[in-house]
């Protein structure tokens, strides 16, 4: 049964998957697929959206608690689980988060253990991204003072959606996979 492309696991068994539930066998069983069942990802998605309290349609997780969706305004957007959007899904997200920085050796020794791992003072800083709504950590990068903030993940949600997935966005536009980070970035230096 298992090699046949029609294969469809149950979707109860993808929100065990989701919550950490899942028992050995059928984690294991669902590892051994020799391809990914038919639909999963809608299936995933659909799971998503029943863990979340909007309805705005869920296009890709970035993250535990940070998706890009296509929200009222039929924009995409980067939001959080708690329903703080970080704007246009085109710009770091990250550029509206709250920030911590800890760039002493004790603050970083805070956090890392044992000490020979904590990275060295005014050589690496470890910059912490929270959502400003609900004060989740969101992500955590360790850079070299004045590295520009990393895009952790830009996908090209038209090709995935119609090449990998088969079904394309209606509001498919070769405008949409362009980063508009340095947009922000240059109304900032403006003002
Ligand atoms: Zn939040």
């Amino acid at each position: 049964m298992d090699n046949n492309n029609d294969f469809q696991i149950d979707i109860e068994l993808v929100r065990q998957l989701v919550d950490g539930t899942i028992d050995d066998d059928n984690s294991e069983r669902l590892l051994k697929l020799p391809r990914k069942d038919v639909g999963r990802f809608f299936q995933y998605i659909e799971v998503l959206q029943e863990r979340v309290k909007w309805t705005d349609r869920i296009l890709m997780r970035l993250g535990d608690n940070l998706y890009i969706v296509k929200n009222k305004e039929n924009k995409r957007v980067t939001k959080c689980s708690c329903g703080q959007e970080f704007g246009d899904y085109r710009e770091n997200w990250k550029l509206n988060c709250k920030v911590r920085i800890r760039k002493t050796g004790e603050s970083m020794a805070e956090v890392y253990t044992p000490e020979p791992s904590v990275p060295e003072q005014g050589w690496q800083e470890i910059r912490e991204f929270f959502c400003p709504n609900c004060a989740t950590q969101l992500a955590v990068e360790v850079v070299a003072p004045g590295y520009p903030i990393v895009f952790e993940m830009f996908p090209d949600i038209d090709t995935f959606y119609r090449d990998y997935l088969g079904v394309p966005l209606t509001d498919e536009s070769e405008d949409w996979y362009c980063d508009h980070t340095k947009k922000v970035t240059s109304e900032w230096a403006k003002g």
